[in-house]
């Protein structure tokens, strides 16, 4: 066992739960329980790489929260830029697993796509990630480490929106993704707010409704892909079990609106009469349709639909009265869909069967 395994890790806490035992913490070692809503404040809003950094507090009591308390970095262990400013992190954990992070600046944004598990079970057949099999969920201090670690940086990055379109599903790691939302949304935590925080998800409909639950007002995005479960089913594996018109029925009970991803794959899901399928869909639920050129370098043997062909695809969508758009590719120079920089740097490992892992623990 490693050295301390026993501290509680702060960074796994919502902040109002770390605020609350940091406070009774230091009321117990008689420094005054604003010594405890200093530190959370080092935690995700002005954070500081450790506790003995934490020059506003007393040494001792540093000391002491250092062996009572764990606030462990990710190491960053790649980095690449690309020519449109992209920039893609690779960050090891503490067993060796690898996770990526993409910040993604547009005009005064930058987005910020952050990885939900290490690998992912559901093996969508053009995704990379899906060709690594699963390994394991994150923690909530390795999924919202992301954002802190970027803070943390020379030259701080500080998204002003984050989307869980990194590796893994986020609903099938729902018990850490629910705890990340509340670090990233709370004016304590990272204070971004909720309606710039998107969950992705293939339609895992007990996630679907445990965030639906949720008071504040998270954006879903749901990866589509295909407007019929024939096809749907050849493409992800995952709508066996959750098929799309049940998924269709969440997104169209979800209190906000939602938002469709469809990856175009030339020849397979960008044929006229899936414009009129997809439509249907949209409209069920009131969608917004994202069209998304295939980047290269995922998995399959998939050509990506040109860019008139998306176009008229578009124009097909909003003439049915869907509002769409075509996400700008961003990173292709560095392998930024996906998995791609972990798979890069792994060589192929043979993927891993997705229903030894296909459990779904939303409690
Ligand atoms: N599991 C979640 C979130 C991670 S993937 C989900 O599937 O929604 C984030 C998005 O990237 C998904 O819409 C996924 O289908 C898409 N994606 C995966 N591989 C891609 C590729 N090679 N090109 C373009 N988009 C890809």
């Amino acid at each position: 066992m490693s050295e301390g395994a026993n501290r509680v890790n702060v960074l796994d806490l919502a902040p109002a739960e770390a605020e609350q035992r940091l406070r009774d913490f230091a009321s117990a070692r008689g420094v005054g329980a604003y010594r405890g809503s200093q530190v959370l404040r080092h935690l995700w809003a002005a954070p500081a790489p450790g506790f003995q950094v934490m020059s506003d507090l007393p040494l001792a009591f540093r000391a002491e929260l250092e062996r009572a308390f764990a606030m462990p970095r990710l190491e960053l262990a790649d980095e690449q830029r690309s020519s449109d400013g992209t920039r893609k992190f690779l960050f090891r954990l503490h067993d060796g697993q690898t996770i990526e992070t993409v910040a993604i600046p547009d005009g005064d944004r930058v987005t910020l796509c952050i990885s939900s598990q290490a690998g992912c079970a559901l093996q969508c057949s053009f995704c990379a990630t899906g060709l690594m099999g699963f390994y394991r969920n994150l923690l909530p201090s390795e999924i919202a480490g992301q954002v802190r670690e970027l803070a943390l940086l020379p030259e701080p990055v500080r998204p002003t929106n984050i989307v869980f379109m990194g590796m893994g599903e986020p609903m099938m790691n729902w018990k850490a993704v629910d705890v990340v939302l509340t670090i990233l949304n709370d004016p304590k935590g990272c204070g971004i707010g909720a309606r710039h925080i998107t969950v992705s998800t293939v339609g895992v409909l007990p996630g679907i409704e445990a965030l639906a639950k949720r008071p504040e007002q998270f954006r879903l995005a749901i990866s589509v892909h295909a407007p019929t479960d024939e096809l749907r089913r050849m493409l992800m594996p995952v709508n066996i079990k959750f098929p799309l018109e049940q998924v269709i029925d969440a997104a169209a009970t979800f209190s906000r609106r939602v938002t469709f991803e469809y990856v175009m794959l030339g020849g397979v899901n960008d044929q006229p009469a899936h414009v009129t399928e997809l439509a249907r869909l949209a409209k069920r639920c009131g969608a917004f349709v994202n069209l998304i050129p295939l980047h290269p370098g995922g998995a399959g043997s998939y050509t990506p639909t040109s860019p008139d062909g998306i176009r008229r695809f578009a124009a097909g969508l909003a003439k049915h009265g869907v509002e769409v758009a075509v996400r700008k590719s961003r990173g292709t120079d560095i392998a930024a869909a996906c998995g791609q920089l972990r798979v890069e740097r792994l060589r192929r490992r043979p993927p891993r069967p997705a229903d030894q892992h296909g459990e779904v623990d939303v409690a």
